[in-house]
């Protein structure tokens, strides 16, 4: 299929693709596939106050009638789910089956938030005063700003889109400058549930197109109450201080630099197929890849020796094609910086297996690479940095404790994993004094989350959280309530004031 009839089969004709100045192109083979209309940041303000005006209107709609539209909307990602999985891959590189991936975790958040919508429980209190009773009721907060990154073009959106609308709550989406075409077609979904839904209001769900500055827009306005960032940790030091001093409320998702602990009974078959799926899937492109191995000394040479011959085996390549396991970075760029990152880890010792571009059996124009496996002698700057491409560094420890160390020694703190039979080291490793991550794993790799949890990260990850559990109250505003049924007026706390 064409790159065009991609795009017009998601419901993105050429017309709505071109005329503009954005010029958005596919890491696939670089090609130029859209040039797209921006927003005006003048826009902006009614933008925002469009969204406002919805919010009077769907705060009052019932909560399970609101999941009603997100029933809907999983419908229509249902039926779109291999369109809109091919946009993924079109336009950010991401291997077929990924592509679906993304899609499928839609849907799922949108069954989530479905049955959510009947379950958006407060609290009864004991009251300390006699013939009072105490409660604690959720509501409805205000629009929700959603800026979201490259690499989870539209399911990082619908995590937040879904939770927000059952929330009472209308949206405005910055999608990534890099996928805003992927993000037009899952709009696209939702403005279908909203027609079949009937009397949804106007402006419930906005998606704006453009850079940082557009993203700006969102972060500084007081009239949007929630704002969600996705991205890096750079973006992150920018927007939530930002967003704190206008008294909003931020929720960072940024990035990740996460870990696999390998102790001596680890089964290490099995240790294997979770690193590689977890450190070259989506190209080493994803916030939970995994790009630190700490290695017990007894096993390390074996395992690397494992590794290295999976390593040699993995086929690069045109995402499109089955049997590709490992497709384009999102651009040079992003082959240039891991590539340079690569020269660093050489000088602080590093010894580089893989890393390099590749040019021959792969589509041209495309930043096509092998993944590195990198041996190095401790955890260096390098090491401590977040580069956004297939590295792993591998390092050895000795004991469990130097080894959490070592895990926690990072200013990042996402997903974390340890593989081991034994119970005392996994147990160890989730409990107070062992990963700080807000994901930790045993036997299972650092990426690949499944919504039901909440989802996010410590320390420069932003401390978010979204997606399942409780993250749903990220979007409300609690309210408490004391209700004195009795005939008189007693104070807490033993206070006499008689007047
Ligand atoms: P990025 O920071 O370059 O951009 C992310 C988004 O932020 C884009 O939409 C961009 O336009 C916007 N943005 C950037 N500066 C802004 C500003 N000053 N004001 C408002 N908006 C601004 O990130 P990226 O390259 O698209 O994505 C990769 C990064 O995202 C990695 O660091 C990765 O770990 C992280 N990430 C984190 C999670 C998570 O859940 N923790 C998920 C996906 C990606």
């Amino acid at each position: 299929m064409s790159h065009l009839s991609i795009l017009s089969a998601a419901g993105l004709p050429q017309a709505a693709l071109s005329g503009g100045t954005r010029s958005v192109t596919s890491p696939i083979d670089g090609s130029e596939i859209a040039c797209l209309a921006e927003t005006g940041i003048a826009a902006m303000p009614d933008i925002i106050a469009r969204a406002q005006a919805a919010f009077r209107d769907w705060r009052t709609v019932p909560a399970p009638r609101r999941g009603e539209l997100v029933r809907l909307l999983g419908e229509e990602l249902r039926r779109a789910k291999a369109e809109l999985g091919a946009v993924v891959t079109l336009e950010v590189g991401k291997i077929t089956s990924e592509g679906l991936g993304e899609v499928q975790e839609m849907i799922d958040i949108c069954d989530f938030a479905t049955g959510l919508s009947r379950q958006l429980y407060g609290l009864t209190i004991a009251s300390e005063r006699p013939g009072h009773r105490m409660a604690e009721t959720w509501h409805p907060i205000g629009p929700v700003g959603i800026i979201s990154a490259f690499n989870f073009p539209v399911a990082v959106w619908s995590w937040n889109a879904a939770l927000a609308l059952v929330c009472g709550n209308p949206i405005i989406w910055k999608p990534s400058e890099k996928s805003p075409l992927t993000a037009m077609a899952a709009h696209r979904c939702l403005e279908r549930a909203i027609a079949r839904f009937g009397d949804a209001p106007d402006g419930l769900s906005q998606l704006v197109i453009g850079g940082p500055e557009i993203g700006a827009a969102l972060v500084d306005s007081p009239d949007v109450p929630v704002l969600s960032a996705t991205g890096s940790t750079g973006m992150g030091r920018i927007v939530g201080p930002k967003v704190l001093a206008r008294w909003g409320r931020p929720i960072l998702e940024l990035g990740g630099n996460n870990a696999m602990i390998v102790a001596p009974s680890a089964d290490l078959d099995m240790a294997v197929r979770a690193i590689v799926f977890s450190a070259v899937g989506t190209a080493g492109q994803r916030c939970t890849s995994l790009r630190r191995l700490i290695v017990h000394k007894g096993i390390r040479e074996t395992l690397v020796e494992k590794l290295k011959a999976a390593y040699s085996s993995l086929p690069v390549g045109d995402p499109r094609e089955s049997g590709t396991l490992v497709g384009p970075l999102v651009d040079t760029d992003a082959r240039a910086a891991m590539l340079a990152q690569l020269e660093r880890a050489r000088s602080e010792g590093g010894v580089v297996h893989g890393g390099v571009a590749v040019t021959e059996g792969v589509p041209a124009g495309g930043a096509y690479v092998t993944p590195a496996l990198v041996e190095m002698p401790g955890q260096t700057d390098t090491v401590r940095t977040e580069t956004f491409a297939p590295i792993l560094y591998v390092m050895e420890y000795e004991t469990l404790e130097e080894a959490i160390a070592m895990h926690n020694d990072v200013p990042q703190g996402l997903s974390s994993c340890i593989f081991t039979l034994d119970l005392r080291e996994a147990e160890t490793f989730l409990s107070a004094s062992g990963s700080d991550c807000g994901i930790a794993n045993v036997n299972i790799g650092p990426s690949g989350a499944e919504i039901g949890g909440a989802f996010g990260g410590e320390k420069e990850t932003g401390g978010g959280r979204e997606s399942g559990s409780d993250a749903w109250k990220g979007y409300m505003r609690r309210q408490t309530s004391t209700i004195n049924y009795s005939a008189h007026l007693p104070l807490a706390q033993g206070v006499k004031f008689d007047i």
